[in-house]
């Protein structure tokens, strides 16, 4: 038995993997990987995921689902050619994905505007009380900070076009999809496996950007055009995100996945606080529910091979920190159950009990 913490790809539903494994053995027939993309059974894939998508995030009508390829990190230069209109964008810095965006957006042309940032204490905080100046073309923030362990609690407050890399916290709790104009997420971490990009955009915002460039596959107008089906698509991708949006609904949707996540998450933080050993460098009001960071108390840090052992053994996977963190991060994304969360729990009491 296997308890996975890690930070994406991810872990998704036992049934999720099983359906997945017998689809690539038998879809309707042929095999998934090998079934044409153009094939009607495909094309109704594509569909459900789409409108899946729209189910379970009530998003409002006016607004296209696509799933295109290249990651989030693509998204960082997607993004920015479909919302400049050639004046200023407004970026929020609190990270290496947010810092990511910064850089693509610079490479592009986009007069970037870092509006705040938290750089100054290695990004262990969530920048406050942001001024938001009206003539920026957009305004570009990550909502949870996958390596740090931080996360927007609310989603900012902006009265120009607002753009969101959700790549780790979509689907992990509710959101007004209107406040967006565009949104987009790496499906491996919460959504499916790799291969597959979200973007959820307003259909108001097709057409309208002028960057300096605009490659086919990147013009949002064009893939929406093409019912996200330009070229060939993450079809195993696809499927396997529709599978988990299937389950995703059947267990109570974003809601219920919500209030999971918030038991899940109180446990652990829990735990850090009571436990002498761990400790936790982000600010409390900006933990991630999503990506718990967190370090040996200085007084301890001589234990940490021996606790690294003590996981190990135990069946933990993933709990290892980024490599520009070092320390502990647990991921606690959907498909994980409260129940791997206390194996870990229970763990670091028992470790504390011996060694503190
Ligand atoms: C993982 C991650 C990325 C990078 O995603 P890729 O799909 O590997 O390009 C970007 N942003 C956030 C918030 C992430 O968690």
């Amino acid at each position: 038995m296997k308890y996975n913490f890690g930070a994406g790809p991810c872990i998704l539903p036992q049934t999720v993997f099983e359906q997945a494994a017998k689809g690539v053995l038998d879809f309707n027939g042929l095999s998934i990987l090998e079934v044409s993309h153009r094939h009607k059974d495909f094309v109704a894939v594509m569909e459900e995921a789409r409108e899946l998508v729209k189910q379970a995030l009530n998003v409002p009508k006016g607004y296209t689902v696509l799933f295109l390829q290249g990651g989030a990190t693509l998204g960082f230069t997607i993004s920015a050619i479909n919302m400049t209109k050639g004046g200023k964008a407004g970026y929020i810095n609190t990270g290496t994905w947010a810092s990511g965006a910064i850089r693509e957006a610079k490479l592009v042309g986009v007069d970037v505007h870092v509006l705040a940032s938290s750089e100054d204490k290695n990004f262990t905080y969530i920048p406050k009380n942001i001024e938001v100046p009206s003539d920026l073309d957009y305004l570009y923030y990550c909502s949870n900070n996958t390596i740090y362990g931080t996360q927007f609690q609310e989603t900012v407050k902006s009265n120009v076009p607002l753009v969101c890399d959700m790549s780790s916290d979509i689907f992990s709790k509710e959101i007004n999809v209107a406040d967006f104009d565009l949104i987009y997420a790496g499906a491996q971490k919460n959504l499916g496996p790799a291969g597959a990009t979200l973007y959820i955009v307003k259909e108001d915002v097709l057409g309208k950007a002028t960057p300096k460039f605009m490659p086919t596959y990147m013009n949002l107008a064009k893939q929406h055009e093409k019912d996200s089906m330009l070229n060939t698509p993450p079809v195993f991708s696809v499927y396997v995100s529709m599978l988990n949006l299937r389950e995703l609904l059947a267990t109570g949707g974003v809601k219920a996945a919500e209030e999971r996540n918030n038991a899940k998450a109180a446990l652990l933080y829990g735990e850090i606080d009571a436990n002498p050993l761990f400790t936790t460098n982000v600010a409390k009001e900006d933990r991630s529910k999503m990506n718990v960071s967190f370090v040996f108390d200085e007084k301890y840090n001589g234990l940490e091979e021996e606790f690294n052992k003590t996981w190990q053994d135990a069946g933990i996977v993933g709990i290892k920190g980024h490599r520009s963190t070092g320390g502990y991060r647990a991921s606690l994304y959907n498909a994980l159950p409260l129940s791997s969360v206390q194996v870990l729990v229970d763990l670091m009491k028992d470790f504390a009990s011996k060694k503190a």
